[in-house]
């Protein structure tokens, strides 16, 4: 698939890195963030809006979307969701170069993310419906509920990309008083929703990745080859090229960096059945983000 998301620049990763370094410092004391067994949750309201084009076209079952929203919260929870693909359908799914060995789903990492569906609202409208028309926009901001910890998702039709999404640094820019940009939201196509009609991507893993950029990661392919501030900014997801399909064989597309292709990761582009968990430098990204910039509360220790 593709994703609409613009990656940071490099300058712009640089002064990221810098804020979320000076607020670690000054909250966890560069003491670890992140201890499942001891740490509290970080719950986020969320609101779908289902846009439904005047043909009928689009519209999402409650019971889907409850699906979608228990695909979420495993994928946050650590937890290879039980409608994803086994690996032997998978590999069926992606013979890509005409490999078939199969994968095993590995270890996953827990997040303190969890997710709460507050209400679902549909709205029949074809200006609403087609998200990359202009038209489309201004509905989306008008129709935009909370402040910056607040998820607004908008599902209806995109053209060339299964969806985006914007950081959350570009909701507050740094001042969390003022009202939220009204852009800010997960977009996605209904087509690449779960049980969409695009193949590689409707086991609900797009919404995954989306909410992912959401609270503040990027590709982990971002810089290509090049590991200027470790290419995404984490410490622990090696710098790759940007590759779809295989994820039966471990390879190293950038063999001059140690580390094999996070293809397992949910924030590559590989299909919805390779892709099972995070890293826990993207854990702590995270965190830092919600707390820094959008205003989360958290119940973390502070940790030795
Ligand atoms: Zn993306």
């Amino acid at each position: 698939m593709s994703c609409g998301f613009q990656d940071p620049s490099p300058e712009e990763m640089l002064q990221i890195k810098h804020e979320l370094d000076t607020y670690k410092s000054k909250r966890y004391h560069n003491k670890r963030v992140f201890n499942p067994q001891t740490d509290g949750d970080i719950t986020i309201q969320v609101y779908f809006h289902i846009f439904i084009s005047d043909d009928g076209d689009g519209d999402i079952e409650d019971e889907v979307i409850q699906q979608q929203m228990g695909i979420l919260n495993d994928a946050f929870a650590g937890i290879v969701s039980s409608s994803s693909s086994t690996f032997e359908e998978c590999n069926y799914k992606i013979p890509i170069l005409g490999e078939r060995k199969v994968f095993k789903y590995g270890d996953t990492v827990v997040t303190p993310f969890r997710f709460e569906l507050v209400d679902t609202i549909r709205t029949k409208s074809d200006d609403a419906f087609y998200l990359s028309d202009t038209e489309s926009k201004p509905l989306r901001k008008q129709m935009r509920r909370g402040d910056c910890a607040t998820l607004n998702v908008y599902t209806g039709e995109l053209r060339n990309t299964c969806g985006f999404s914007n950081s959350p640094r570009s909701c507050s820019y740094g001042d969390l008083t003022k009202p939220a940009g009204s852009h800010d939201s997960v977009v996605l196509d209904h087509r690449c929703f779960l049980g969409g009609s695009n193949r590689e991507k409707n086991e609900g893993d797009v919404f995954v990745h989306e909410v992912g950029h959401w609270l503040g990661l990027s590709h982990t392919f971002s810089s290509s080859c090049s590991d200027h501030n470790h290419g995404d900014g984490v410490y622990d997801t090696p710098v790759h090229r940007m590759d779809t399909g295989r994820c039966g064989v471990p390879f190293n597309t950038c063999p001059f960096h140690e580390g094999k292709d996070p293809v397992h990761n949910y924030m590559s582009y590989s299909a919805d059945c390779c892709t099972y968990t995070f890293t826990e430098g993207q854990v702590e990204r995270m965190i830092l983000n919600a707390e820094l910039n959008r205003g989360l509360k958290y119940d973390s220790n502070i940790h030795i």
